[in-house]
């Protein structure tokens, strides 16, 4: 089945709000193994529109639209559908007063023209009720064709298409795709593709796919299969070779990420954790505070910023300062053990770094961060060379030292 989406609204056209239906209803298209050849977005023009659908249909057998299903005469998604077809449009009882209903619900009177929302095909139709608006959505199919058309709002477009239209889809589809996300982390993009290349290489079914998102690096394995269950059959042994030979570098499957991952490794392990931050200024405390229920390993998390500060606060020697710097690795080692130290945690780390754009020389250029982890009275420092500008130094800084601190719990029982 080839796919195209149109998406309706002369707001989107004039960039005032972003086409979201679009990108979802592909990711979705895609996991059903539904090619998708064409997107586009029309104005609420009549002759645009019925000229967009008319096309679309001359290269696609199934169009998805959002948008223009609305009470006002500028939306004509429905009627331009009707006329490709050669359908007529009747006035549908259920539709009506699940209409009459939703305006009770919220305190308003409905108005004459919402009774075009109620109107479907009189034959070869599918109504989709709408329980978060008012608009019905609509299937029809005909001659090997068919249109799906949803309304524009995604609060009411995404929970009609996951409940109502893919499994509708679903079952018209013989083969289903299957993926899997292996996270990877201390591993960048272009190195993790080297390491497995000829995996990827040898398989087409799976597939492997390399890619970076938000600064981690992924793969994704897909697999085509008559069902679920076949698909993650295929999958399963794939994973496994790239896990192995990716060893501790893949730190999970699915949808999750670093921070969830080191929380609870710290819940399970009950390891208590404090941080000293320097250039990542609180990064580090901020993301493993995303994670609900950190507190019961997480003490303290301070932003030590000046001398003065990893003085004081940390107990950080002024001649170690004066001798070596506030970026080096004996101030990034003493922040720590002066961590561990104050805070009573079993685990300190410390970040310090010169994180830019001002404040680098030749010997200490703008990016060197150095990060330091004390675990069972043993301190560790490392040093980092980033490029990027300021922020991407400071989350690549907190990223590592979260990685760091996984690879810890890990390893060191
Ligand atoms: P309604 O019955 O609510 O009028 P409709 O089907 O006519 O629905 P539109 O009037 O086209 O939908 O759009 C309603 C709102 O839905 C827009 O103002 C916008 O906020 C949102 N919307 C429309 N299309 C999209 C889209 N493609 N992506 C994201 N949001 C959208």
């Amino acid at each position: 089945m080839k796919a195209e989406i149109i998406a309706v609204g002369t707001e989107l056209l004039l960039g005032d709000i972003l086409n979201t239906n679009a990108q979802f209803l592909a990711q979705e298209l895609a996991s059903l193994g539904i090619e998708v050849y064409y997107q586009t977005v029309v104005g609420d023009n009549p002759q645009r529109l019925e000229d967009t659908i008319f096309h679309a249909f001359s290269r696609a057998d199934l169009i998805i639209t959002t948008g223009g299903l609305g009470p006002t005469e500028d939306d004509l998604t429905k009627e331009t559908a009707a006329k490709y077809f050669g359908e007529k449009l009747v006035p549908d009882k259920k539709a009506l007063e699940q209409i009459e209903h939703f305006f009770r619900r919220i305190g308003r009177t409905m108005t004459e023209n919402n009774i075009k929302q109620a109107m479907v095909p009189e034959h070869n139709g599918v109504v989709l009720y709408n329980e978060n608006g008012t608009a019905p959505g609509i299937i029809i199919e005909k001659n090997g064709k068919m249109i799906v058309m949803l309304p524009g709002p995604p609060k009411e477009t995404v929970p009609m298409f996951l409940q109502q239209v893919k499994p509708y889809l679903a079952q018209k589809q013989e083969v289903t795709f299957v993926s899997r996300i292996l996270r990877v982390a201390g591993v960048g993009e272009s190195a993790m593709e080297t390491l497995v290349k000829d995996l990827i290489d040898a398989q087409t079914n799976p597939t492997i796919a390399p890619y970076a998102k938000d600064g981690e690096a992924i793969l994704r394995v897909t697999a085509k299969a008559k069902n679920e269950a076949e698909a993650n059959r295929l999958i399963d042994p794939v994973a496994e070779a790239l896990k192995e030979r990716l060893g501790i570098a893949v730190y999970a499957e699915g949808e999750t990420d670093l921070e969830s991952v080191v929380a609870e490794l710290l819940l399970q392990k009950k390891a208590t954790l404090a941080v000293a931050e320097s250039c990542t200024g609180g990064m580090i405390a901020s993301r493993l505070v995303e994670f609900p229920g950190i507190s019961r390993v997480l003490l303290e998390g301070c932003v030590t910023y000046s001398n003065e500060a990893k003085m004081r606060r940390l107990g950080v020697k002024a001649e170690t300062l004066e001798k070596y710097g506030a970026v080096s690795p004996e101030t990034a080692k003493e922040m720590a053990e002066g961590m561990a130290r104050t805070s009573g945690a079993d685990i300190a780390l410390a970040t310090t770094g010169i994180a830019g754009p001002d404040g680098g020389t030749a010997e200490k250029p703008v990016g060197l961060v150095y990060i330091a982890l004390t675990h069972k009275g043993q301190t560790k420092v490392h040093e980092y060379r980033y490029a990027g500008k300021r922020n991407k130094i400071r989350e690549r800084a907190a990223y590592q030292a979260l990685d760091w601190l996984r690879k810890a719990l890990i390893y060191e029982e």
